[in-house]
């Protein structure tokens, strides 16, 4: 067999850094970090689009805007490479990349809404946001379906059923606060760094780690239409029900 020992050691110096790092994070984070070879990774890696099959270091499921920080920089001072994950929709699972840390954010997913301003996570879905802007009577510009994250969806664009009414998600996008690469965190709007602001507007995320988006909401009035959906199960009373009518 061949053995090229300067690769060797290349590749012994890389899983080195790559532990070293996953203890160093281990030690600042509140939230859990699974690495290679624990009970969690294999799920933990997994992302909606089943044929993506990455591999990343490991997975910190971050719990707070200092748990990013902290990820963003140990990743950085073992030059390790990034990538951030919301929900793991994107079809491409573009947010686990194999050999990196992927910065989790699906355990910060809180809702607040005020006046008709909702302070959302990083990591929470488009369903978690409509559900408690309608408790207000309020609506949430979202994509069609709320398995997303809101995050994830507004930084492409979001095109969802209110579109005709009031835009994309990404016309609604007030604010938002992001860990920068060298991981400070930067509160951006339309009066501070109004030019990051518009790059969140479509631009495709990850110009930062967005750990939290004001989005604007808009009152609920008249309905015209619209889909009614069923879980799978209750689809034999479903049926029966539409063949009374
Ligand atoms: C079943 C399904 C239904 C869909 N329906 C719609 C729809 O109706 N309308 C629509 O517009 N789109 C829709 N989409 C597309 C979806 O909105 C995008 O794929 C979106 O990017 C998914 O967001 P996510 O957070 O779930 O994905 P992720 O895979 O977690 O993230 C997607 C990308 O955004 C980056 N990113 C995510 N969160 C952050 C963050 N907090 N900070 C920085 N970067 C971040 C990730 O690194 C990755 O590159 C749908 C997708 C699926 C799978």
């Amino acid at each position: 067999m061949y053995h090229n020992r300067e690769f060797e050691n290349m590749v012994q110096n890389v899983i080195g850094q790559s532990e070293q790092a996953v203890h160093d994070l281990e030690g600042q984070m509140q939230g859990r970090v699974t690495a290679r070879g624990d009970e969690y990774y294999e799920n933990a890696r997994k992302v909606w689009n089943g044929a993506v099959d990455h591999y990343p270091v490991a997975i910190a499921f971050c719990e707070s805007a200092e748990d990013v920080q902290a990820a963003v920089r140990t990743a950085r001072a073992h030059n390790l490479p990034v990538s951030v994950r919301s929900r793991g929709h994107d079809a491409a699972g573009r947010s686990v990349r194999s050999d990196a840390l992927v910065i989790d954010l699906s355990l910060m997913d809180h809702v607040q809404i005020d006046d008709q301003v909702a302070t959302v996570a990083g990591g929470a879905t488009a369903a978690k946001v409509i559900a408690a802007a309608a408790a207000r009577n309020l609506m949430a510009v979202t994509g069609w379906n709320g398995v997303p994250g809101i995050t994830g969806l507004t930084t492409v664009g979001g095109y969802g059923p209110l579109i005709a009414s009031h835009g994309l998600a990404l016309d609604s996008l007030t604010g938002a606060e992001l860990v920068l690469a060298d991981g400070q965190r930067l509160t951006v709007d339309r009066d501070k760094n109004p030019d990051l602001l518009l790059a969140l507007k479509g631009g495709g995320g990850n110009f930062g780690v967005v750990t939290w988006m004001k989005v604007r909401l808009h009152p609920a009035r008249q309905v015209l239409g619209g889909m009614i959906l069923f879980p799978w199960g209750e689809a034999e009373t479903v049926l029966a029900g539409m063949a009374r009518q």
